[in-house]
């Protein structure tokens, strides 16, 4: 049982730190015996800890007492934890003359933790306050240059690796469902169903420009192959007779998505107004943002979807700054749908501090905007769902992949080639921490004259190989739901088996399991071994588990 002290911080953020590190813990009760006691920012107190660690990125009487010299570094750093580089948003510390090699400061090669043993305990004195850090990358979010490391699950691999280095019997319901690795997302947001809603506009010039031109100035570069430019003059020629009716839309790619993924969940995000270009986080409007097309327009399409078992959710205008349009954008689309449960993720990723508690009030079940348009990676710095600080029941489905920050000239610029090596961290992040990757392929991408159907083929070969659960969104949001929903209530260590008692509230065994995880402590002169060992159970509800160590 690890038992917490957190001064200055609400305890909201510890709260859902420990939703993501599923482990058995509580605040601090005066008297309790704790196998690990972690203090951020807080005096020790008397306590027979096997281990205490000590966050905080003020001098405390750790340094002080032992005499040791300390360097605060102001504003973002980034430290090396086991070969990987991890940011830290706040100010933090650094220990001069030690030659812990835990956690390095990147710039100065300086200690940024320390470790001491007297006796029967162990302390390390780390210099930065992990629940800040924690507030700080799901609520502001991780910049662009730092997106590709996932932050938050590197601050849970330090946790667990520094509780396991002491020999401390470690219990916890990782973020991977029962019978397979890691949990996919296929999402497609709706902006363009087709290129006839765009007689004579700025989009349909745009295309025959990028089709006609930009095809052959690609195909020069060697970014496009003949038979892509020979696809892309043959859409510009045929437009007349699309628009006319006479031959198929290229930009409706509805069904060759559904042939492509076949038997794969996915999700589909629909536009419920046209012609409303909303309002962004600046108070300004963007006419281009505005929708030619209406949900009650594809309605057709959208029962297509639903009677191959896809989801729809609302790929909402307005919902995030305003609940009574959420609310109104959330009922266009369950008039169509009859779906009683829905989420959302917003058109261009508009989202601010409020948009959380306004989507709550709108009604949605879950959120999936928090991404990045400029780039692929982890904006919350994790592949978890998770919770905003300021909401009750709404969850955030955070967005990893988008095609456009990918290929967009202005954006990633990638070939397809590069896209794929560009995405394959974040497919073994996540192979290797758990949780969930969420992809955004839009509707048209994979006809004229974006044509990233390849890459979009060889992903869903790559991902297949991998056997994750593909899910649609709301899927992955009550798998989490149900994992949040559960309690390790007691440990108990019985020779070489361990008896675990577990409460779970949300029945969902139509779901995947949960896994209970039981690490086989290190020895302390084992520190590196490269991975912990574990044994595992599963479960989907209340009650005693057993599972056997040897
Ligand atoms: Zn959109």
């Amino acid at each position: 049982m690890i038992g917490v002290i957190a001064n200055g911080i609400d305890q909201s953020t510890v709260a859902e730190f420990f939703e993501l590190f599923k482990t058995l813990w509580e605040f601090w009760r005066p008297g309790t015996r704790y196998d690990v006691l972690l203090c951020s920012n807080s005096p020790v107190p008397e306590n027979d800890a096997s281990l205490v660690l000590l966050y905080g990125s003020q001098r405390q009487a750790f340094e002080v007492s032992r005499g040791i010299k300390t360097r605060s570094i102001r504003g973002t750093g980034l430290v090396t934890f086991r070969d990987r580089r991890m940011p830290i948003y706040g100010n933090f510390l650094l220990f001069d003359g030690q030659d812990d090699k835990l956690l390095l400061h990147d710039g100065t090669g300086a200690a940024t933790a320390v470790a001491t043993v007297s006796g029967p305990q162990a302390m390390i004195r780390l210099g930065f306050d992990l629940f800040e850090e924690v507030h700080h990358v799901l609520t502001q979010g991780q910049p662009v240059e730092l997106a590709s490391i996932p932050t938050l699950e590197l601050h849970i691999s330090l946790l667990r690796q520094l509780i396991l280095s002491q020999g401390v019997a470690l219990v916890e319901i990782p973020p991977v469902p029962a019978g397979y690795r890691f949990i996919v997302c296929l999402t497609h947001d709706i902006d363009h169903p087709g290129v006839r809603y765009h007689k004579f506009d700025h989009t349909m010039f745009g295309f025959l420009y990028r089709a006609v031109i930009g095809s052959v100035i690609q195909f020069c570069l060697a970014r496009r192959s003949l038979r892509q430019v020979a696809a892309n003059w043959k859409a510009a020629l045929s437009l007349p007779l699309v628009f006319a009716g006479i031959v198929k839309d290229f930009w409706n790619q509805l069904d060759r998505y559904l042939k492509l993924e076949n038997e794969l969940a996915s999700t589909f995000f629909v536009i419920p107004t046209k012609g409303d270009a909303g309002i962004d986080p600046k108070g300004r409007t963007n006419p281009r943002r505005a929708s030619p097309y209406d949900a009650a327009e594809i309605a057709d399409e959208i029962k297509k979807l639903l009677c191959a078992n896809r989801e729809i959710g609302v790929h909402g205008i307005d919902a995030w700054r305003d609940s009574a349009k959420g609310d109104d954008e959330r009922e266009r689309i369950q008039e169509i749908t009859g779906a009683g449960d829905i989420g959302v993720r917003m058109h261009w990723l508009y989202f601010d501090s409020q948009a959380p508690l306004m989507l709550e009030k709108a009604g949605f079940g879950y959120d999936s905007t928090f991404g990045y348009n400029e780039t692929i990676g982890y904006r919350a710095g994790t592949a978890q769902v998770f919770k905003h600080p300021n909401v009750d029941h709404l969850l955030e489905l955070p967005l990893h992949i988008m095609d456009t920050a990918l290929f967009y000239p202005s954006y990633m610029n990638l070939s397809d080639e590069q896209a794929g090596a560009a995405m394959l961290p974040l497919i073994e992040n996540t192979t290797g921490f758990g949780g969930v990757l969420t992809i955004n392929w839009h509707d048209r991408s994979l006809g004229p004259e974006r044509l990233w159907g390849d890459t979009y083929v060889t992903l869903l070969g790559d991902l297949r190989a991998r056997t994750p659960w593909f899910a649609t969104a709301a899927q992955a949001v009550s798998w989490f739901r149900k994992r949040r929903s559960a309690v390790i209530e007691s440990v108990i260590l019985e020779g070489d088996s361990v008896r675990v008692k577990i409460s779970v509230d949300e029945d969902k065994s139509n779901l995947p399991g949960l896994r209970l995880r039981v690490h086989k402590t290190w020895s302390t002169n084992d520190r590196i071994r490269p991975r912990p060992e574990y044994a595992e159970a599963t479960f989907n509800q209340s009650g005693e588990i057993d599972v056997t160590l040897s």
